[in-house]
């Protein structure tokens, strides 16, 4: 038996998209740049896939364009934005994805000044504060849609109206939540919305960049004028059919992808609360149908992950070794987790494949891992 329950980290490639991309790597295979029929056909692909990605976003076709990554529309909406102020002030939450806290970071080191809003036990972002915190100088608030650990999801509408009210743009790192929940960039007064191609069934390498009309950014590249002299590079044509592909296909059946996915999540929610001392992270109802996190107290992450991967099960914690140091989770630790106990955090994420059988056969191991890890756990009497 085997379990893939990492679909935030990634997720299969649908059978719908890689039909696409194949027709594009082997017939359609043209530079939409070119003038012949080859360079014609993947052009009118190219904007087709824009038509469709932006109308499954509530936005106009003139307004989105593709990238390589979530990272890569993350830095161009932030660092994109601020090459058009001479200093200023971005507002974010303290739980985002490090594709927002390290440009915000590096636009620190250049002369910006950055607020990070604290959130609560739930992962839910303090409003007062981030109201609070608004300048004269204020150009940016920027809040994911939903965190990628803890499946909180962010009260968006309402950020999107401060925003709005007090005149500052508004970014939303959607990653995690485009094609899994409903979305849209006129509900929201969105003005700026990073996607990522390969965590919606769709392929690695993509991503989209919603800009509301009006906005002006600065390219992070140069080179040629491609997608409104924003990225220049030839398209991944092949990459971006198949997203778009994906991301229709995911839409379209969301309704009945949230249900089945929110059973299994909700099935391991109760079930893995029964082991003694394991914790729900993020918000108990508030949070992605497809995310169940936890942390167990006596565990280390890592150790956890690899006797996970021994019986065919992948998962992932936000514990990492890295230089020689245990990093613990920046999300967990702005939860309020102890230190200690954010080393043992384990992640499950469902996906609309996932099955009852596969959630069984991880409530059936997982109990045995845990109590393996306390008998050699100098954390665990
Ligand atoms: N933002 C969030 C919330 C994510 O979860 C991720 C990926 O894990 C990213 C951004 C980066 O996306 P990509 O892998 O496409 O660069």
């Amino acid at each position: 038996m085997k379990a893939y329950l990492d679909n935030a980290a990634t997720t299969l490639v649908c059978p719908e998209a890689l039909k696409v991309i194949n027709e594009h790597s082997k017939v359609n295979y043209g530079n939409p740049s070119s003038l012949h029929s080859w360079g014609r056909i993947a052009k009118k692909s190219l904007e087709l896939s824009r038509i469709s990605v932006s109308s499954l976003i509530g936005a106009e076709s003139n307004d989105l364009i593709f990238t390589s990554s979530g990272t890569e529309s993350d830095n161009l909406a932030i660092k994109g934005l601020a090459a058009h102020y001479k200093g200023g002030h971005i507002i974010t939450s303290k739980i985002e994805h490090p594709a927002v806290i390290e440009p915000c970071k590096y636009l620190e080191k250049n002369g910006f000044d950055v607020s990070y809003i604290p959130v609560d036990e739930y992962g839910i972002i303090n409003i007062n504060k981030l109201e609070n915190a608004i300048r004269g100088d204020t150009f940016l608030i920027s809040v994911m849609h939903a965190n990628n650990e803890i499946g909180t999801i962010q009260p968006i509408k309402k950020i999107g109206q401060i925003a709005k009210k007090n005149d500052i743009l508004f970014h939303t790192d959607a990653v995690q939540t485009a094609g899994k929940i409903p979305l849209d960039v006129n509900d929201n007064n969105i003005d700026l919305l990073s996607i990522s191609s390969h965590k919606l069934h769709g392929p690695k390498g993509v991503g989209a960049l919603f800009i509301r009309k009006g906005v002006k950014l600065s390219p992070l590249m140069h080179g040629g004028g491609h997608e409104h002299k924003l990225r220049p590079s030839t398209e991944n044509v092949a990459g971006i059919v198949g997203f778009s592909k994906a991301f229709e296909i995911a839409t379209k059946n969301m309704e009945k992808n949230i249900s089945h996915m929110s059973k299994l999540r909700d099935k391991l929610i109760k079930e893995i609360q029964k082991i003694d001392q394991a914790y729900l992270t993020g918000h108990p109802t508030n949070r992605l149908p497809n995310n169940a996190s936890f942390y167990f107290k006596g565990i280390e992450g890592e150790s956890m992950i690899l006797m996970l991967d021994d019986k065919n099960i992948g998962a992932s914690t936000g514990s990492a070794c890295s230089s020689k140091k245990l990093q613990a989770s920046h999300v967990l630790l702005a939860i309020g987790v102890k230190q200690e106990d954010a080393h043992g955090s384990l992640r499950l994420t469902l996906s609309r494949y996932s099955t009852q059988e596969e959630v069984d056969y991880v409530l059936n191991v997982l109990p045995n891992v845990i109590a393996e890890l306390r008998t050699i756990s100098p954390l665990w009497n």
